[in-house]
């Protein structure tokens, strides 16, 4: 396998872009070797600059649940072309995107949205605030909630491959009012409460995929509801990796929550930079034009992104792929341990439906601290064999692998092949 036109490119790139990419996790800082360009992709396929052709298991962090491509979406997003870009105003498709998020998440009457994750949770933190007064966020060591100022601590994904505590440009202010508590501990939530009455509320990712993935165990996020309840704090679940991914509803339908503010992004947009927040109707009245918290946006509720959702959720719900997830999770699953276990490789592998990756230790896999334990040298190892044989991963140890409905039996043969052969090198390691 050649990478020569991805090097040339790479070397290209630095000259003016910051390390020849647009986001630190497209960057080969943990795993060695520089970053794949790509070319193109379709269905459960990505080929890069080189011809190299991969099953793709990084569908853009999650967005690209159909696999790429799919036609209905290209249809409709074509026909959206015509009529214009951006208008500055608003379009019949904002509202039937709306409905289809309100009518899929059961404690949402009213959404906002917006161009990105990141976006979609600052806006739900100020609401948070808005609508109870308090200024104090808890949120998770090991959760990821994009790159605003307040919540850029103990942070996870890109930050721990650079092995980053936090980031460089984030004043002590814009923090102080950011508490962290430890994933799957309701005491260390409760603690907070004891010493603070000013708490607005808690930010959660109800599966965890920034630290690696990570699941909630036994009913600890119905616990947490319940102490939130009793306390008046909000629930702000992060569903940015998991709305539509681990059921049509997220994962709060899976697990039998429903938070008071729910934020969106990755699957909704369907590869188009869409983010959304909403809540019930009180908590939404607190937005402009209803209320006094402002957020606004140029390009929110872009007619081709509005497109690409529509078109993406509407495919979506009609193939139902929850089920076909669960299924081939499951044999990935069973082929990573079996094989580790035949190569006397130590491996942990964690999935919640189409979200899975497997750590290098012997640690169970709850919180950040026991993520941390994997040893990413073998990861790095472990990737550039996957890679060589056909199956794209994300360059680090701490990222979420996702599946895609395109996915075929013949694409679980070449990632049955390729991880034999990565954890064979794995396994010939020197220590
Ligand atoms: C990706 C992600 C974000 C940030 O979304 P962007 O679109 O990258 O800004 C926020 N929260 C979670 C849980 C994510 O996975």
């Amino acid at each position: 396998m050649k990478f020569s036109k991805s090097q040339k490119l790479y070397e290209l790139g630095l000259v003016n872009l910051v390390g020849a990419v647009n986001s630190p996790v497209r960057a080969f800082a943990s795993v060695g070797g520089n970053p794949l360009f790509i070319k193109k992709a379709k269905g459960s396929k990505i080929i890069d600059v080189d011809g190299n052709k991969y099953v793709d298991l990084v569908l853009s962090y999650g967005p690209m649940v159909l696999g790429h491509r799919h036609k209905k979406v290209q249809k409709a997003i074509h026909k959206a072309l015509k009529n214009g870009y951006s208008f500055g105003a608003s379009t019949e498709n904002e509202i039937i995107l709306a409905k289809i998020v309100c009518d899929a998440f059961s404690g949402m009457d009213k959404v906002r949205f917006v161009n990105s994750g990141t976006e979609a949770v600052l806006s739900g933190i100020r609401l948070a605030r808005a609508f109870t007064g308090k200024d104090k966020i808890i949120k998770f060591s090991g959760c990821y909630h994009g790159h605003q100022d307040a919540l850029l601590v103990a942070a996870g994904s890109g930050l721990a491959t650079l092995s980053l505590p936090g980031s460089l440009g984030v004043p002590e202010g814009a923090v102080k009012n950011t508490l962290i508590s430890e994933y799957n501990n309701l005491e260390s939530v409760k603690k907070h409460f004891e010493k603070h009455d000013d708490i607005a509320g808690v930010i959660i990712e109800p599966i965890c995929g920034n630290m690696g993935v990570a699941i909630p165990q036994n009913n600890f996020l119905i616990e947490l509801k319940d102490f939130l309840e009793s306390k008046g704090a909000l629930l702000i679940a992060d569903e940015v990796m998991t709305g539509f991914r681990s059921k049509f509803g997220g994962a709060q339908e899976l697990l039998g929550v429903t938070a008071d503010i729910t934020c969106l992004g990755k699957v909704i947009g369907g590869g188009f930079p869409v983010g959304a927040y909403g809540a019930r109707n009180e908590i939404m009245e607190k937005v402009a034009p209803l209320g006094g918290m402002y957020q606004a946006g140029t390009l929110s509720g872009n007619p081709i992104a509005m497109a690409g959702g529509i078109s993406t959720l509407t495919e979506l719900k009609r193939q139902n792929p929850y089920k076909k997830f669960e299924e081939i999770g499951a044999i990935l699953e069973v082929i990573l341990s079996e094989t580790a276990k035949k190569y006397q490789v130590e491996l942990v592998v964690n999935r919640f439906g189409s979200m899975m990756n497997p750590f290098f230790t012997k640690s169970q896999v709850t919180n950040f601290k026991e993520a941390q334990t994997s040893d990413t040298k073998k990861f790095a190892v472990f990737f550039w064999e996957m890679i060589k044989n056909g199956v794209f991963l994300p360059p680090s140890q701490f990222e979420a692998w996702f599946l895609s409905s395109a996915i075929s039996e013949k694409d679980m043969k070449i990632f049955a092949n390729a991880a034999d052969k990565a954890l064979l090198a794995v396994s010939q390691m020197e220590n």
